[in-house]
């Protein structure tokens, strides 16, 4: 007797689970190719290029390097991040530059990054932030895959 209530308890989830689909399918589809905006969302596909989520302010992305006014890295090649990093993906080279140490290379090979945070939180000198909000690492080789910090242009 049992048995014969989960089927049917069974059935009606199917029937709920259903109607959401196709509603959504067709809702979805139409406003897609309509190019109908709305406010209701037909289903939670993002049409990616076209479309981009919006990341929270506190999401971790794309790692970047804070400069001093000056323009120098505040990265002062003291290894903390290196040595906290669980996935062993940070490379820093230092040199004393008219009595200070400063960071001449900063890579990270984001192909191993684990996207923690420990390198961000470790830091004394809040040289590097995860606050970049970009989140694309597209390539056909893991060398592409490495970000130099210091470099100032386009990434
Ligand atoms: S986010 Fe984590 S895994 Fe990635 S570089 Fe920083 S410490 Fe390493
Ligand atoms: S980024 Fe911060 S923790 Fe890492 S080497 Fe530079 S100063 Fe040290």
């Amino acid at each position: 007797m049992k048995g014969f209530l989960y089927f049917f308890e069974t059935i009606k989830g199917l029937l709920v689970t259903g109607k959401h689909l196709i509603v959504n399918f067709f809702f979805h589809t139409i406003n897609y190719i309509f190019r109908i905006k709305t406010k209701r969302r037909g289903s939670v596909t993002t049409q990616y290029p076209e479309e981009k989520r919006e990341i929270p302010p506190r999401y971790r992305t794309k790692h970047r390097m804070m400069f001093n006014e000056e323009g120098t890295p505040r990265c002062v090649g003291c290894m903390l991040c290196v040595t906290v990093c669980p996935s062993d993906c940070i490379f820093v080279k230092a040199e004393e530059i008219e009595g200070k140490k400063i960071a001449t290379e900063f890579i990270i090979h984001v192909n191993r990054c684990a996207f923690c945070g420990y390198c961000v939180e470790v830091c004394p000198e809040d040289a590097i932030r995860m606050d970049s909000g970009k989140l694309d690492f597209v390539s056909d080789s893991q060398k592409n895959l490495s970000l130099n910090l210091l470099f100032k242009g386009k990434k």
